[in-house]
Protein backbone atom coordinates (compact mmCIF):
# COMPACT_ATOMS: atom_id res chain seq x y z
CA UNK A 1 0.00 0.00 0.00
CA UNK A 2 1.49 3.61 -1.07
CA UNK A 3 1.87 6.32 1.39
CA UNK A 4 -0.79 8.08 -0.21
CA UNK A 5 -3.04 5.20 -0.33
CA UNK A 6 -6.63 6.60 0.73
CA UNK A 7 -9.35 4.69 2.85
CA UNK A 8 -12.59 5.46 3.53
CA UNK A 9 -15.84 3.47 4.91
CA UNK A 10 -19.09 2.97 5.53
CA UNK A 11 -20.31 2.45 9.07
CA UNK A 12 -23.28 0.48 9.98
CA UNK A 13 -24.87 -2.02 12.45
CA UNK A 14 -25.45 -4.84 11.28
CA UNK A 15 -23.31 -4.29 8.57
CA UNK A 16 -25.82 -3.92 6.44
CA UNK A 17 -26.90 -4.11 2.39
CA UNK A 18 -25.42 -0.64 1.62
CA UNK A 19 -24.58 0.29 -1.80
CA UNK A 20 -21.84 2.66 -1.23
CA UNK A 21 -19.30 0.57 -1.42
CA UNK A 22 -20.40 -0.50 -4.87
CA UNK A 23 -20.68 3.12 -5.85
CA UNK A 24 -17.50 4.45 -4.27
CA UNK A 25 -15.18 1.88 -5.30
CA UNK A 26 -16.94 2.52 -8.77
CA UNK A 27 -15.66 5.74 -8.93
CA UNK A 28 -12.21 5.41 -7.24
CA UNK A 29 -11.15 2.76 -10.39
CA UNK A 30 -12.56 5.15 -13.00
CA UNK A 31 -10.55 7.78 -11.56
CA UNK A 32 -7.64 5.76 -11.29
CA UNK A 33 -7.34 6.84 -7.65
CA UNK A 34 -4.90 5.06 -4.86
CA UNK A 35 -7.82 4.37 -2.77
CA UNK A 36 -10.30 1.91 -1.25
CA UNK A 37 -13.47 1.92 0.37
CA UNK A 38 -14.37 -0.21 3.06
CA UNK A 39 -17.51 -1.73 5.07
CA UNK A 40 -16.94 -1.50 8.86
CA UNK A 41 -19.66 -3.13 11.19
CA UNK A 42 -19.70 -1.39 14.24
CA UNK A 43 -22.33 -1.63 17.39
CA UNK A 44 -23.58 1.46 18.83
CA UNK A 45 -21.52 0.87 22.23
CA UNK A 46 -18.76 0.93 20.39
CA UNK A 47 -19.45 3.74 17.96
CA UNK A 48 -18.20 7.06 19.89
CA UNK A 49 -14.95 5.41 20.23
CA UNK A 50 -14.38 4.50 16.54
CA UNK A 51 -15.80 7.93 14.91
CA UNK A 52 -13.41 9.49 18.04
CA UNK A 53 -10.39 7.79 16.16
CA UNK A 54 -11.45 7.72 13.11
CA UNK A 55 -7.90 8.81 11.59
CA UNK A 56 -6.71 6.53 13.76
CA UNK A 57 -8.60 3.65 12.31
CA UNK A 58 -6.88 4.71 9.27
CA UNK A 59 -9.88 6.82 7.52
CA UNK A 60 -10.00 10.46 5.92
CA UNK A 61 -14.08 10.42 6.35
CA UNK A 62 -17.27 7.72 6.07
CA UNK A 63 -20.43 7.35 5.56
CA UNK A 64 -23.14 6.17 8.28
CA UNK A 65 -26.35 4.19 8.10
CA UNK A 66 -28.32 3.05 10.12
CA UNK A 67 -28.59 2.97 13.49
CA UNK A 68 -25.61 5.86 13.80
CA UNK A 69 -26.86 8.61 11.75
CA UNK A 70 -27.93 11.25 15.07
CA UNK A 71 -25.02 9.98 17.15
CA UNK A 72 -22.69 11.04 14.08
CA UNK A 73 -23.92 14.07 14.08
CA UNK A 74 -23.33 14.97 18.10
CA UNK A 75 -19.80 13.75 17.58
CA UNK A 76 -18.85 16.18 14.83
CA UNK A 77 -19.23 19.37 13.59
CA UNK A 78 -22.23 19.27 11.60
CA UNK A 79 -22.82 22.06 8.41
CA UNK A 80 -26.53 23.57 7.80
CA UNK A 81 -27.81 20.72 5.88
CA UNK A 82 -27.39 17.93 8.75
CA UNK A 83 -28.19 20.38 11.32
CA UNK A 84 -31.91 21.16 9.73
CA UNK A 85 -32.24 17.33 9.06
CA UNK A 86 -31.19 16.29 12.51
CA UNK A 87 -28.70 13.10 10.97
CA UNK A 88 -25.73 13.24 9.50
CA UNK A 89 -24.66 10.54 6.85
CA UNK A 90 -21.41 11.88 5.64
CA UNK A 91 -18.09 12.91 7.69
CA UNK A 92 -15.00 14.39 6.81
CA UNK A 93 -12.11 16.00 7.95
CA UNK A 94 -11.34 19.63 7.61
CA UNK A 95 -7.96 19.42 8.68
CA UNK A 96 -8.50 18.40 12.29
CA UNK A 97 -11.78 18.86 12.44
CA UNK A 98 -14.31 16.53 12.14
CA UNK A 99 -17.18 17.76 9.95
CA UNK A 100 -20.32 16.45 8.71
CA UNK A 101 -22.97 16.66 6.52
CA UNK A 102 -26.42 15.20 4.95
CA UNK A 103 -25.98 14.37 1.09
CA UNK A 104 -29.52 13.57 1.03
CA UNK A 105 -30.64 17.20 0.56
CA UNK A 106 -28.18 17.58 -2.45
CA UNK A 107 -29.17 13.86 -4.03
CA UNK A 108 -32.76 14.46 -3.77
CA UNK A 109 -32.11 18.16 -5.60
CA UNK A 110 -29.74 16.69 -8.13
CA UNK A 111 -31.45 13.58 -9.30
CA UNK A 112 -34.48 15.76 -9.60
CA UNK A 113 -32.74 18.20 -11.92
CA UNK A 114 -31.33 14.71 -14.00
CA UNK A 115 -34.29 13.25 -14.40
CA UNK A 116 -37.19 15.91 -14.27
CA UNK A 117 -35.53 19.29 -15.40
CA UNK A 118 -37.27 22.21 -14.86
CA UNK A 119 -39.41 20.62 -12.13
CA UNK A 120 -39.31 23.48 -9.94
CA UNK A 121 -40.01 26.07 -12.47
CA UNK A 122 -42.74 28.68 -10.89
CA UNK A 123 -43.52 25.33 -8.44
CA UNK A 124 -45.42 26.74 -5.39
CA UNK A 125 -46.88 23.65 -4.30
CA UNK A 126 -45.48 20.01 -3.03
CA UNK A 127 -47.11 17.61 -1.32
CA UNK A 128 -44.50 15.47 0.91
CA UNK A 129 -45.27 11.67 2.48
CA UNK A 130 -43.40 11.24 5.39
CA UNK A 131 -41.60 13.04 8.23
CA UNK A 132 -38.54 10.58 8.71
CA UNK A 133 -35.62 11.16 7.95
CA UNK A 134 -35.72 11.00 4.42
CA UNK A 135 -38.33 13.59 4.79
CA UNK A 136 -36.60 15.98 6.41
CA UNK A 137 -33.80 15.99 3.82
CA UNK A 138 -36.50 16.57 1.23
CA UNK A 139 -38.01 19.30 3.26
CA UNK A 140 -35.17 21.47 4.07
CA UNK A 141 -34.10 20.84 0.03
CA UNK A 142 -37.65 21.91 -1.20
CA UNK A 143 -37.66 25.23 0.60
CA UNK A 144 -33.86 25.59 -0.08
CA UNK A 145 -35.20 25.69 -3.39
CA UNK A 146 -37.51 28.54 -2.76
CA UNK A 147 -40.82 26.33 -3.66
CA UNK A 148 -43.71 28.17 -1.93
CA UNK A 149 -45.69 25.67 0.42
CA UNK A 150 -44.94 22.48 1.24
CA UNK A 151 -47.50 20.15 2.71
CA UNK A 152 -45.81 17.35 4.81
CA UNK A 153 -48.63 14.83 5.11
CA UNK A 154 -47.91 11.79 7.94
CA UNK A 155 -49.23 8.66 9.75
CA UNK A 156 -47.90 9.58 12.62
CA UNK A 157 -49.28 13.49 12.82
CA UNK A 158 -47.41 14.94 15.48
CA UNK A 159 -43.76 14.15 14.25
CA UNK A 160 -45.58 16.13 11.26
CA UNK A 161 -46.21 19.30 13.81
CA UNK A 162 -42.84 18.96 15.03
CA UNK A 163 -41.37 19.90 11.85
CA UNK A 164 -43.75 22.86 11.01
CA UNK A 165 -41.68 24.31 14.50
CA UNK A 166 -38.62 23.26 12.96
CA UNK A 167 -39.02 24.70 9.04
CA UNK A 168 -41.61 27.22 9.96
CA UNK A 169 -44.40 28.97 8.37
CA UNK A 170 -44.03 27.57 4.73
CA UNK A 171 -44.44 24.14 5.76
CA UNK A 172 -48.26 22.94 6.30
CA UNK A 173 -49.22 19.70 7.65
CA UNK A 174 -52.18 18.13 6.21
CA UNK A 175 -54.00 14.34 6.17
CA UNK A 176 -53.89 11.52 4.31
CA UNK A 177 -57.97 12.19 3.09
CA UNK A 178 -56.56 15.50 1.97
CA UNK A 179 -53.75 13.90 -0.49
CA UNK A 180 -56.02 14.16 -3.52
CA UNK A 181 -57.12 17.22 -3.34
CA UNK A 182 -53.62 18.69 -2.68
CA UNK A 183 -52.75 17.08 -5.60
CA UNK A 184 -54.92 19.06 -7.54
CA UNK A 185 -52.61 22.00 -7.27
CA UNK A 186 -49.87 20.66 -6.58
CA UNK A 187 -46.56 20.52 -9.06
CA UNK A 188 -44.85 17.95 -7.05
CA UNK A 189 -45.44 14.75 -4.94
CA UNK A 190 -42.92 13.27 -2.95
CA UNK A 191 -42.85 9.44 -0.95
CA UNK A 192 -40.82 9.74 1.66
CA UNK A 193 -42.13 7.09 3.74
CA UNK A 194 -41.18 3.20 3.38
CA UNK A 195 -44.76 2.60 1.76
CA UNK A 196 -43.51 0.80 -1.52
CA UNK A 197 -40.39 -0.94 0.01
CA UNK A 198 -40.16 -4.14 -0.79
CA UNK A 199 -41.49 -5.87 2.89
CA UNK A 200 -43.28 -3.31 3.67
CA UNK A 201 -47.38 -2.08 3.23
CA UNK A 202 -48.57 -0.77 -0.23
CA UNK A 203 -48.60 3.40 -1.15
CA UNK A 204 -52.16 3.38 -1.77
CA UNK A 205 -52.70 6.75 -3.37
CA UNK A 206 -54.85 8.23 -6.09
CA UNK A 207 -53.19 9.95 -8.93
CA UNK A 208 -55.95 12.08 -9.91
CA UNK A 209 -53.81 15.04 -10.85
CA UNK A 210 -53.23 17.25 -13.60
CA UNK A 211 -50.93 16.39 -16.05
CA UNK A 212 -47.75 18.24 -15.02
CA UNK A 213 -47.11 17.18 -11.59
CA UNK A 214 -44.01 15.70 -11.29
CA UNK A 215 -43.76 12.40 -8.69
CA UNK A 216 -40.61 11.40 -7.05
CA UNK A 217 -40.03 8.48 -4.42
CA UNK A 218 -37.44 7.70 -2.01
CA UNK A 219 -38.34 4.22 -2.34
CA UNK A 220 -35.42 2.35 -4.41
CA UNK A 221 -36.46 -1.38 -3.59
CA UNK A 222 -37.91 -2.18 -5.72
CA UNK A 223 -36.14 -0.18 -8.34
CA UNK A 224 -40.12 0.72 -9.91
CA UNK A 225 -42.19 1.48 -7.11
CA UNK A 226 -46.29 1.09 -7.04
CA UNK A 227 -45.96 4.70 -7.17
CA UNK A 228 -43.32 5.38 -9.91
CA UNK A 229 -44.88 2.91 -12.42
CA UNK A 230 -49.03 4.38 -11.82
CA UNK A 231 -47.04 7.65 -12.28
CA UNK A 232 -45.59 6.87 -16.16
CA UNK A 233 -48.72 5.34 -16.52
CA UNK A 234 -50.63 8.60 -16.51
CA UNK A 235 -47.89 9.73 -18.33
CA UNK A 236 -46.58 11.75 -15.82
CA UNK A 237 -42.76 12.63 -14.91
CA UNK A 238 -40.95 10.67 -12.46
CA UNK A 239 -38.04 10.69 -10.49
CA UNK A 240 -36.62 7.17 -8.47
CA UNK A 241 -35.25 6.83 -5.17
CA UNK A 242 -32.38 5.08 -7.15
CA UNK A 243 -31.31 8.28 -9.13
CA UNK A 244 -31.32 9.58 -5.80
CA UNK A 245 -28.89 7.09 -3.81
CA UNK A 246 -26.41 7.71 -6.43
CA UNK A 247 -26.70 11.45 -6.79
CA UNK A 248 -26.22 11.75 -3.10
CA UNK A 249 -23.14 9.76 -2.95
CA UNK A 250 -21.21 12.22 -5.63
CA UNK A 251 -20.31 14.82 -2.10
CA UNK A 252 -18.65 12.50 0.04
CA UNK A 253 -16.29 11.84 -2.83
CA UNK A 254 -15.98 15.00 -3.49
CA UNK A 255 -15.15 15.97 0.29
CA UNK A 256 -13.04 12.86 0.37
CA UNK A 257 -10.96 12.53 -3.11
CA UNK A 258 -11.14 16.52 -4.46
CA UNK A 259 -13.03 14.76 -7.52
CA UNK A 260 -16.71 15.44 -8.22
CA UNK A 261 -17.66 11.86 -9.98
CA UNK A 262 -20.29 11.74 -12.83
CA UNK A 263 -23.92 9.46 -12.51
CA UNK A 264 -23.29 8.03 -15.29
CA UNK A 265 -25.72 4.98 -17.31
CA UNK A 266 -23.09 2.84 -17.06
CA UNK A 267 -22.85 3.19 -12.79
CA UNK A 268 -26.76 3.05 -12.63
CA UNK A 269 -26.65 -0.17 -14.83
CA UNK A 270 -24.62 -1.64 -12.52
CA UNK A 271 -25.77 -0.59 -8.92
CA UNK A 272 -29.47 -2.07 -10.87
CA UNK A 273 -27.63 -5.12 -11.48
CA UNK A 274 -26.65 -5.69 -8.04
CA UNK A 275 -30.30 -4.73 -6.82
CA UNK A 276 -32.01 -7.71 -9.19
CA UNK A 277 -29.46 -9.87 -8.13
CA UNK A 278 -29.89 -10.04 -3.89
CA UNK A 279 -33.95 -11.32 -4.69
P1 LIG B 1 -37.70 6.74 8.75
O1 LIG B 1 -36.94 7.90 9.33
O2 LIG B 1 -37.78 5.48 9.53
O3 LIG B 1 -39.19 7.26 8.41
C1 LIG B 1 -40.15 6.37 7.92
C2 LIG B 1 -41.38 7.12 7.49
O4 LIG B 1 -42.30 6.18 6.89
C3 LIG B 1 -42.14 7.82 8.61
O5 LIG B 1 -42.72 9.01 8.14
C4 LIG B 1 -43.20 6.77 8.96
O6 LIG B 1 -44.35 7.32 9.56
C5 LIG B 1 -43.56 6.25 7.58
N1 LIG B 1 -44.18 4.92 7.64
C6 LIG B 1 -43.58 3.75 7.96
N2 LIG B 1 -44.48 2.74 7.91
C7 LIG B 1 -45.68 3.30 7.56
C8 LIG B 1 -46.98 2.80 7.34
N3 LIG B 1 -47.25 1.47 7.49
N4 LIG B 1 -47.96 3.65 6.96
C9 LIG B 1 -47.71 4.98 6.81
N5 LIG B 1 -46.48 5.52 7.01
C10 LIG B 1 -45.48 4.69 7.38
O7 LIG B 1 -37.11 6.32 7.34
P2 LIG B 1 -36.30 7.23 6.29
O8 LIG B 1 -34.85 7.13 6.60
O9 LIG B 1 -36.94 8.56 6.21
O10 LIG B 1 -36.55 6.39 4.94
C11 LIG B 1 -37.81 6.37 4.28
C12 LIG B 1 -37.64 5.67 2.93
O11 LIG B 1 -36.80 6.49 2.11
C13 LIG B 1 -36.93 4.31 3.01
O12 LIG B 1 -37.49 3.46 2.03
C14 LIG B 1 -35.48 4.63 2.64
O13 LIG B 1 -34.81 3.53 2.06
C15 LIG B 1 -35.72 5.73 1.61
N6 LIG B 1 -34.57 6.63 1.46
C16 LIG B 1 -33.97 6.63 0.26
C17 LIG B 1 -32.92 7.49 0.01
C18 LIG B 1 -32.31 7.51 -1.35
O14 LIG B 1 -31.16 7.97 -1.50
N7 LIG B 1 -33.03 7.04 -2.36
C19 LIG B 1 -32.47 8.35 1.03
C20 LIG B 1 -33.12 8.33 2.28
C21 LIG B 1 -34.17 7.45 2.48
P3 LIG B 1 -44.48 7.45 11.16
O15 LIG B 1 -43.79 8.74 11.53
O16 LIG B 1 -45.93 7.48 11.39
O17 LIG B 1 -43.80 6.25 11.75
Amino acid sequence: MSKGHKAVCVIAWPAGHSRSPLIHNYWIKQYKLDAEYRREAVPPEKFVDFVGNLRANGYIGGNITVPHKETALKLSEPDDRARAVGAANTLWYDDTRLRSTNTDVEGFLANLDAATPGWDRGLSTAVVLGAGGGARAVIFALLAREVGRVYVINRTAVRAKALQKKFGARLRVAGWEETTGLLGGAGLLVNATTLGMVGQPALEINLRCPPSLVVADLVYDPLVTGLIASARGRGLRTADGLGMLLHQAVRGFQLWFGVRPEVTPELRAMVEADLLKKK
